[in-house]
């Protein structure tokens, strides 16, 4: 594979040229594209590796891009959002963004998930540790089973079987059903906290349920 080439879809100059400096210095190829009615052609032309994708742009709305870019491709697209509460939106639109990332952003952390998500998409097919017997309700880690509560289990599920998918607390909240009564966000954060501290056990000192900033959890193995 040759540079990486990633298309950046940003109507501001000076956010796109911060962009493209950064990318640029880490041995990625990257290209702007400013006028929302111009970006699907630009994927056409320009055949990039990774979809930087503004939500707001004139001429077409990011979101109505990634639906009609979906029907055809599976390019890995990071959306850029001005606003935090519009994540959880965005995650309940299940438009099959691949990262969101919420302004302002520093362009280093914005290089490092185009990195992690080349990663990903080129090393999809290689094995993890992670086993999931789903009918025995039972998830093994490098060969040993990890002793799981069954909201844990559903939790652990839900992330495994998608890696570097992001879930809101919400999805995650959905996908306890435990009594609802008095449930709340931080009893997610708990589970999430007790199963690191599980999987630390297994696998230790490797984080793989990553917190997103203002979104949620997602599970991924980064490489060391
Ligand atoms: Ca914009």
């Amino acid at each position: 594979m040759g540079q990486p080439t990633v298309l950046v879809a940003e109507d501001e100059p000076k956010i796109a040229q911060l962009l493209v400096d950064y990318l640029v210095q880490s041995g990625y190829r990257a290209v702007v594209v400013a006028d929302g009615a111009r970006v699907l052609a630009a994927v056409t032309i320009e055949q990039p590796d990774v979809l930087l994708l503004d939500i707001m742009l004139p001429g077409r709305d990011g979101l109505e891009i990634l639906r009609e870019l979906r029907r055809r491709s599976t390019l890995p697209v990071i959306m850029l959002t001005a606003r935090v509460e519009e994540i959880d939106r965005l995650l309940g639109l299940e438009l099959g963004s691949d990262d969101y990332i919420c302004k302002p952003f520093s362009p280093r952390e914005v290089v490092a998930r185009v990195r992690a998500l080349l990663r990903r998409s080129t090393s999809a097919a290689t094995t993890h540790p992670f086993e999931v017997d789903d009918a025995a309700q039972r998830i093994r880690v490098a060969g040993r089973p990890m002793p799981l509560t069954h909201t844990e289990y559903r939790l652990m599920h839900a992330l495994v079987s998608h890696p570097g998918r992001v879930y809101s607390r919400d999805q995650l909240l959905d996908l306890m059903h435990d009594d609802l009564r008095d449930v709340t966000d931080r009893v997610v954060d708990s589970h999430i906290r007790n199963l690191r501290r599980k999987l630390d056990d297994l696998l230790p000192g490797q984080q793989v349920i990553h917190a997103v900033y203002g979104a949620g959890y997602r599970f991924e193995i980064l490489e060391p």
